[in-house]
């Protein structure tokens, strides 16, 4: 069975579709679902536009309902959910049953802050005026995510938009279709109105370009690749519009010589490898100070031997395969300009075979790297790290903060002079002490600077930033 579109409240098939294709085994078809055109698209901003002046003046109460009847409804299917998500985008069932709970946990909180939205009175400049602050929705808001996060990006991006009263046209990642429908067929059935969420499945080049033409998309959340990002933003000034932007990272991981050892190694194989290393907040550059430096990278070999890589589903698997072959072919091709540059591989790299054919690759460890080069630069989105070493903490911190990127950045201490110093100088939106530069909780702002991202935060109240526009109305008494 096709999964459909949702165009105004209706299931639409399309002329076309595709097929999600599992990467811990080709031969597994994950489904099939409708690829919209671009003129579906421009039907579901249509559908958006119509349903908004109703959503916007919608009751606390409706919203706080679906929105929670949402949460609750993926909380108690996440066992299914969350294999689905492995399923179809090759990280290990733990992960993708986690993702999972965190999309519930996200849904759940947007509909508290329904029942919280606040606004301020106060006295104005002038007297006998009075002056009120609210929060008003900005309208119909487009919705663009990528493969590797396929029901969390997509809860953090749709639960906000429509707890503050937007209407919303929803493209997914054409890799992950699966979880995205899922989550657009129970906030379906918990009640929203037609027109208010619509779910165009396909290409980024037709279904995405159209929504960055059309004059009635009023604001774009956007998690991908920089170029992509930089395409959103470029039509977002053409058309006045509000946008948002998560792209790459480069995120570097310090540790320095009075770290615990094995404190350091478990945050940087889990910042490094983990979800195959397939995560904007992935460390790929792990700086290390000479004093600690060899122990450091023979605990890291050690550990990485113990790694199990496989199918997703499998029991015990730690790491599953890379989403798909393009993806690999960018990691081994990183791998080989790794070792053209003159750094060398001290561990794995090496594609691997399993008992279904996916796409498996064995993690790898770069030492004897330098920060300048490309494998240090660019962002590989793979299980890929190199090892940087530095004479001490204050040439840790140059190297960490020389980036184009500012997403996340961790630090292996246990000096609290250190850690303090590093909270407050790297130059990032998020910092980690003692913890792997990945895994973020859902309640408060995420986001980073320089060529990470561009506007404000998402997650946590700090959403309402961007999902509302402020209005300041004055009344004489
Ligand atoms: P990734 O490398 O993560 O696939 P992309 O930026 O290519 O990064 O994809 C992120 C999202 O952007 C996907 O949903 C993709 O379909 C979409 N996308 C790709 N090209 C365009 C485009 N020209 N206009 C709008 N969206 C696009």
């Amino acid at each position: 069975m096709v999964q459909k579109n949702l165009i105004d409240g209706e299931w639409i098939a399309g002329s076309e579709a595709f097929r999600n294709i599992n990467p811990s085994d080709t031969n597994d078809v994950v489904g099939e679902y409708a690829r919209a055109s671009a003129e579906d698209a421009r039907a579901a901003i249509a559908a958006a536009k119509a349903a908004f002046p109703a959503w916007s003046r919608s009751g606390i109460l409706e919203r706080h309902a679906i929105l929670r009847k949402t949460a609750d409804e993926i909380l108690a299917r996440k066992d299914e959910l969350g294999k689905l998500l492995s399923r179809e985008e090759g990280k290990t069932l733990a992960e993708g049953i986690g993702e999972t709970v965190r999309a519930g946990q996200i849904f759940d909180f947007f509909a508290g802050e329904c029942l919280r939205l606040a606004g301020e009175v106060l006295p104005s400049a002038r007297p006998n005026i009075g002056v009120e602050i609210t929060r008003e929705p900005i309208g119909v808001v487009g919705i663009i995510t990528p493969w590797n996060f396929p029901i969390a990006i997509p809860a953090w991006k749709i639960a906000p938009a429509l707890c503050y009263g937007n209407t919303v046209v929803f493209k997914p990642a054409e890799l992950v279709p699966g979880s995205s429908w899922a989550i657009v067929d129970i906030l379906h059935r918990a009640g929203l109105p037609k027109g208010v969420l619509n779910l165009v499945m396909g290409k980024g080049s037709v279904v995405g370009q159209a929504m960055l033409d059309s004059p009635d998309i009023h604001a774009i959340t956007f998690t991908g690749s920089t170029g992509t990002g930089k395409r959103v933003a470029l039509a977002s000034v053409e058309h006045n519009r509000k946008y948002q932007l998560e792209m790459g990272g480069k995120n570097p991981f310090v540790v320095l010589d009075d770290a615990d050892l094995a404190v350091a190694v478990e945050a940087a194989v889990n910042s490094a490898f983990f979800s195959t290393g397939q995560r904007c907040t992935a460390s790929s550059r792990l700086i290390v100070t000479e004093g600690i430096h060899d122990r450091f990278v023979a605990a890291m070999g050690e550990r990485m031997k113990g790694l199990v890589i496989d199918d997703a589903l499998k029991a015990g698997t730690q790491i599953g395969p890379v989403v798909d072959e393009s993806q690999l072919n960018q990691d081994t091709d990183y791998i080989a300009i790794g070792r053209q540059e003159g750094a060398k591989l001290a561990f794995g790299g090496e594609l691997l075979k399993r008992d279904t054919p996916g796409f498996y690759l064995q993690p790898a460890l770069f030492t004897e790297a330098t920060n300048a080069m490309r494998i240090s630069r660019e962002e590989i989105f793979g299980p890929v790290a190199s090892v940087i070493r530095v004479k001490d903490y204050d040439e840790a911190l140059i190297v960490a903060n020389d980036t184009p990127f500012g997403l996340s950045s961790g630090i292996a201490t246990t000096s609290l002079k250190h850690a303090t110093h590093f909270k407050r100088n790297a130059d990032a939106g998020m910092v980690m002490v003692n913890l792997p530069t990945a895994g973020v909780d859902f309640h408060v702002p995420f986001g980073g600077r320089k060529g990470s991202s561009h506007g404000s935060r998402e997650q946590g109240r700090y959403a309402a930033e961007f999902y509302t526009t402020v209005k300041t109305a004055y009344t004489l008494a």
